[in-house]
């Protein structure tokens, strides 16, 4: 299953928990992967309060420097690449009972590295043997 997201800003941090779980493959026990196929957005499981979201924005934004990398001859993100390496691009969520085995504080976070964009995500799982 596939969704998109809109994101607002260079670097914008999107609960996404709601859009998995409408996308959710009906598998009763298994592995949830969450992917995003861009290479300047990552995917992150963290609390989804607010201040939290902003310093996790603020952190992300200093992960990098914005300048002085050789891909920025060709399109100028390099900063926004190296941030998605660093925080990578797919999560792995348990499958109980049909529904995201998720922590009580847990929430699943597109990170936008360079945005405003359209990103594109999506949701497999893989039942238990
Ligand atoms: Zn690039």
């Amino acid at each position: 299953m596939t969704f998109h997201v809109e994101t607002n800003s260079s670097i914008d941090v999107v609960d996404i928990t709601d859009q998995v779980a409408a996308e959710l493959p009906a598998v009763e026990d298994g592995v949830c992967t969450v992917f995003v196929d861009h290479t300047t957005a990552a995917i992150s499981i963290n609390e989804a309060e607010p201040r939290l979201i902003e310093d996790i924005e603020q952190f992300v934004a200093g992960l990098s420097s914005p300048d002085g990398w050789k891909h920025d001859a060709l399109d100028d993100n390099a900063d926004a690449h190296l941030r998605s390496s660093l925080l990578g691009r797919s999560v792995a969520i348990p499958v109980r009972d049909g529904e995201l085995a998720l922590g009580t504080w847990q929430s699943i976070l597109l990170v936008e590295c360079d945005g405003p964009r359209r990103r594109s995500l999506s949701v497999t799982v893989a039942p238990s043997a």
